[in-house]
C-alpha cells in the first residue's frame, strides 16, 4: 500500500533511491502535486472505455492516475534511466506499456494499432518536455491517429497563445492554427511550485477537444500554417503590409489581392490579430485559389 507516485514523499524516495537528477536537456520536471495530478484525469475525462497515450511518463507518476482510470495506456520514454524505474512504480498496473521512444519519431498509427484494440476512443494526455511544446503539438496535429481529446501541460505563456482569442497580445499563428482544428480551452493554471524541480515559470493544462463542424475548410491544409505565419511576420503592420511582404509589391498582384479582401469583406488595413480563424481560411483558400 505505497502512497501514491506523485505524493512528495514517495516521489522524493524514487529520486533518492534511484540517485535521479531530473536531466534539464530532457525537459525532466516532474508533477508532485497530486491536487494536480488528479485534476489532469478529470479534465480529459478518462474513463475505462479510453486508451490513453502518455508522452514523458518520467517516473510515473501520472501514468498511475491515467492507469486507474483508462482501459489501456501506452507511455512514450525517451530516457532510458527512467526504464527500471517505471518497471517498479507502475507494476501494480497491468494495463499500462511504456515504449522506450522518442514520441517525435515513433510510428504512432502502427504502434497504437499494435498496443490498443482499436475498439476504444483514444485520447492523448502529457505533462509535456516543455522544449518540444511546438513540435509535439505539430506532430499530433498532423498524425493520421486522431485524438478524441488532447490533454497537455504547458508553459503558461504558451497556453495563452494557444487559447487566445482575436484582437489579444496573445493571439498570433499559434492561436489560429490550433484553434482551426480544436476546441482551445485553458483548463487549469499550475504554479512552478507543484514540480520538481520547479521550473522558473508557472504553467497550465490545455484542453484540445476537435471542432466537429469546421465551417469553412483549408483547401491546402498543408499551406495554412505558413501562410498564417507570414501573415503575423509583422504584427504592429497591417494586414495588407504583411501580405504585399509575402506576395510582392507588383501592381498586378496588389490588384489581385485588392479584389479577394474586398470579396471577403476583409478591411485591410487592420492588424493580423483582428482577423479570425475562419477570415485566415478564407483569405489562404483564396490566395490559393487566385494562384498568388
Ligand atoms: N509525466 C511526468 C510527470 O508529470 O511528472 C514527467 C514529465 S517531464 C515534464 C517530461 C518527460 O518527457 C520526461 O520524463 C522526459 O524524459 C520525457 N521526454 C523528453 N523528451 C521526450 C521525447 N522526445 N519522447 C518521449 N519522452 C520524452
Amino acid at each position: 500500500n505505497n502512497p501514491e507516485i506523485g505524493s512528495q514523499t514517495r516521489t522524493r524516495a524514487i529520486l533518492n533511491r534511484y540517485h535521479l537528477s531530473a536531466k534539464k536537456g530532457l525537459g525532466q520536471n516532474f508533477l508532485n502535486d497530486l491536487a494536480v495530478l488528479h485534476a489532469i484525469p478529470e479534465i480529459a475525462a478518462v474513463s475505462k472505455t479510453d486508451d490513453v497515450v502518455e508522452i514523458g511518463p518520467g517516473i510515473g507518476a501520472l501514468t498511475e492516475q491515467l492507469a486507474q482510470r483508462a482501459h489501456q495506456v501506452v507511455a512514450f520514454e525517451l530516457d532510458e534511466e527512467l526504464l527500471p524505474v517505471l518497471a517498479e512504480t507502475l507494476a501494480p498496473y497491468s494495463n499500462v506499456t511504456i515504449l522506450h521512444q522518442d514520441f517525435l519519431q515513433a510510428n504512432l498509427p502502427e504502434l497504437l494499432a499494435k498496443h490498443f484494440d482499436g475498439d476504444h476512443p483514444i485520447k492523448i494526455v502529457a505533462n509535456l518536455p516543455y522544449y518540444i511544446t511546438k513540435p509535439i503539438l505539430t506532430s499530433v496535429m498532423q498524425s493520421p491517429v486522431s485524438f478524441a481529446a488532447m490533454v497537455f501541460m504547458m508553459q503558461l505563456e504558451v497556453a495563452e497563445r494557444v487559447c487566445a482569442q482575436p484582437q489579444t497580445t496573445d493571439y498570433g499563428a499559434l492561436s489560429v492554427i490550433i484553434q482551426y482544428q480544436y476546441e482551445a480551452e485553458l483548463a487549469l493554471h499550475v504554479s512552478h511550485k507543484s514540480f520538481v524541480p520547479a521550473p522558473k515559470v508557472d504553467s497550465a493544462i490545455v484542453k484540445l477537444i476537435p471542432r466537429d463542424g469546421i465551417e469553412v475548410t483549408a483547401s491546402q491544409p498543408d499551406r495554412l500554417t505558413g501562410f498564417v505565419r507570414s501573415c503575423f511576420a509583422h504584427r504592429r503592420k497591417t494586414l495588407w503590409n504583411n501580405l504585399v511582404g509575402l506576395f510582392g509589391k507588383q501592381a498586378a498582384t496588389k490588384a489581385r489581392l485588392q479584389v479577394i479582401l474586398t470579396e471577403l469583406k476583409i478591411d485591410p488595413k487592420l492588424r493580423p490579430q483582428a482577423l479570425t480563424v475562419n477570415q485566415f481560411v478564407q483569405l489562404a483558400n483564396a490566395v490559393q485559389a487566385a494562384d498568388l
